[in-house]
């Protein structure tokens, strides 16, 4: 096996990828090397920016150099020691139509220059075309994927699987189970440069995710294009461990400077907000009055400088457990990111399985969007498959949060107590204590220490979508229980009506009494007079 995983979070992974060049780690970037206009020399690229690999065109390669790389070798050829990748033209095709080679030469070539990862000659789908353009796409990435392992004649390189389908996400699957049943090492997803030009993440969501259902979930993906680091996490987070980026180049000669949160045009900054080694002793203005091709070489090592600082800020977020919090903090770098995070909440079953539920540190929950983290989908499958209440319980008492944790030492739970043993011995068990919390829902007393019911921070107040999903909670909760009372102590400031409303209607339907205590009303005092009244009449009956 090539590839080994060493962390997770959500559906990102560092591994090891082994090639016959080194093993390399993932989440990888490839920085895009065009031999006729490089600004910045590969050799380079690995002594003073740490890039371990690099992709370039073997189209362009055996069009431009024909056999010069063949007979150097390709890392000779390149001046670069680490694991090379090449693309086989399909983006050629995509962009300039048709390319006059054919898949067998681009395979051959690949395999005599010495290739560490290269890539069979694929149709790309692209990105508005018809339903039928792109079932003949993938059917025929599927003819010559299968072709390819009658002809190749190399072990040692590791061959990428292309998976095609663009926004048709039937055909995505498709051609995912079926490049999945062909032993490649590597897939990669094809033609989503266009959707990520047009800024239409949500839909990339949706194409990743059906890829990554669909494929051996073992095998490292590649995702062709995704060169800016706003977006990085979005796509490690859903699982894809390969990029390329052509962007930081590109970006450099039209005077663009990418950050991790957005691109600006050189003319636009004041300030550089990055102390790279480039940007810590110039000012935009000394760098715009620059020589045309000096300018292109600052910008492209700078944006290259921004790229791997986020991909390191994204392992470390791995390795803590904390990818969540930095995705939702780059996706506030435009809205159609935020789209896209909030898009999660449709996948939240698929991203729980194979994400850890259970970390080194506590969880932030800032607002609704986080409902879709696996720690709160995962705690709410585990309440519905396997919690059941004590046998003896008659009473469900249900006690809002608390803002100390765990909720059972909060002294507002100590007074509540008090009131369990005025009720004398034989009573006890009889009153079953829930909390209701945001994000979790209903947390049953025995369980409030269990990772993470007490290892997380809210923000507060609490969104309406939140309040909402807590009361839906309490309802599925009280539905599937059998208790004879449900006693609510009801905090109309932070919960408003919703908890209490469907409380009562669900009682009422299942014919289980029920009463509430306004919490909010009279002193506490006599709140618990209240409730102890309450408790009293019901259990004696
Ligand atoms: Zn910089």
């Amino acid at each position: 096996m090539s590839f080994e995983t060493k962390e997770k979070d959500l559906l990102a992974r560092i591994g090891k990828l082994k090639t016959k060049s080194g093993t390399v780690e993932t989440p990888l970037l490839f920085p895009v090397i065009n031999p006729n206009i490089q600004p910045i020399s590969p050799r380079k690229l690995k002594d003073d920016f740490g890039f371990e690999a690099v992709i370039t065109n073997a189209y362009i390669l055996k069009k431009r150099f024909q056999t010069k790389p063949i007979e150097q070798g390709l890392h000779k050829f390149l001046d670069f020691d680490g694991a090379v990748m090449t693309d086989s033209g399909a983006y050629q095709i995509l962009v300039y139509g048709g390319v006059e080679m054919s898949q067998a030469e681009i395979v051959e070539y690949q395999e005599r220059i010495g290739s560490d990862i290269a890539t069979i000659l694929d149709i790309p789908t692209g990105w508005k075309v018809t339903k039928n353009h792109a079932t003949k796409t993938v059917e025929e990435t599927l003819r010559r994927a299968k072709d390819f392992f009658k002809t190749k004649t190399r072990n040692d390189i590791l061959w990428v699987g292309p998976v095609q389908g663009g926004r048709h996400l039937d055909l995505v699957a498709k051609s995912a189970v079926e490049m999945g049943k062909l032993p490649f090492q590597v897939h990669a997803l094809g033609s989503p440069t266009e959707v990520m030009e047009s800024y239409r993440f949500d839909v990339l969501v949706d194409m990743i995710l059906t890829a990554k259902m669909n494929l051996p979930i073992e095998r490292p993906l590649h995702l062709f294009g995704a060169g800016h680091p706003m977006m990085f996490s979005l796509a490690v987070a859903l699982g894809c461990d390969l990029f390329d980026s052509a962007a930081y180049a590109l970006y450099a000669r039209e005077n663009r400077y990418m950050t991790e949160n957005g691109t600006w045009r050189l003319s636009e900054l004041d300030y550089f907000p990055c102390q790279c080694s480039k940007c810590a002793g110039e000012s935009p203005k000394e760098v715009v009055e620059k020589a045309p091709k000096e300018r292109e070489t600052f910008l492209a090592e700078h944006n290259l400088y921004v790229c791997q600082a986020e991909l390191k800020r994204i392992k470390q977020a791995i390795r803590d457990g904390r990818l969540w919090e930095h995705l939702e903090m780059r996706a506030h770098a435009h809205p159609a990111l935020f789209t896209a995070l909030k898009k999660l909440k449709k996948h939240g079953d698929f991203i729980v399985k194979y994400s850890p539920t259970v970390k080194r540190s506590g969880l932030f929950f800032f607002s609704s969007v986080g409902l879709a983290r696996p720690e709160v989908v995962h705690y709410r499958n585990r309440m519905l498959e396997r919690y059941c209440p004590p046998e003896n319980a008659r009473v469900l008492l249900l006690v809002p949060q608390t803002r100390k944790k765990p909720f059972h030492k909060a002294h507002e739970f100590n007074r509540i107590r008090q009131v369990f043993q005025r009720l004398g011995e034989e009573h006890s068990g009889s009153v079953h204590v829930c909390f209701y919390a945001a994000p979790f829902g209903v947390i049953p007393l025995e369980l409030d220490e269990v990772y993470p019911l007490s290892q997380h921070e809210i923000a507060l107040p609490l969104d309406r979508e939140t309040v909402d999903y807590v009361a839906d909670q309490v309802l599925d909760y009280i539905k599937r229980a059998h208790y004879e009372t449900v006693v609510l102590l009801h905090d109309p400031q932070q919960w408003g009506d919703s908890v209490k409303k469907l409380c009562k209607s669900t009682c009422l339907k299942k014919g289980v009494r029920f009463e509430h205590v306004n919490i909010k009303a009279e002193g506490s005092k006599n709140i618990l007079t209240r409730l102890e009244m309450i408790l009293k009449k019901h259990l004696s009956e």
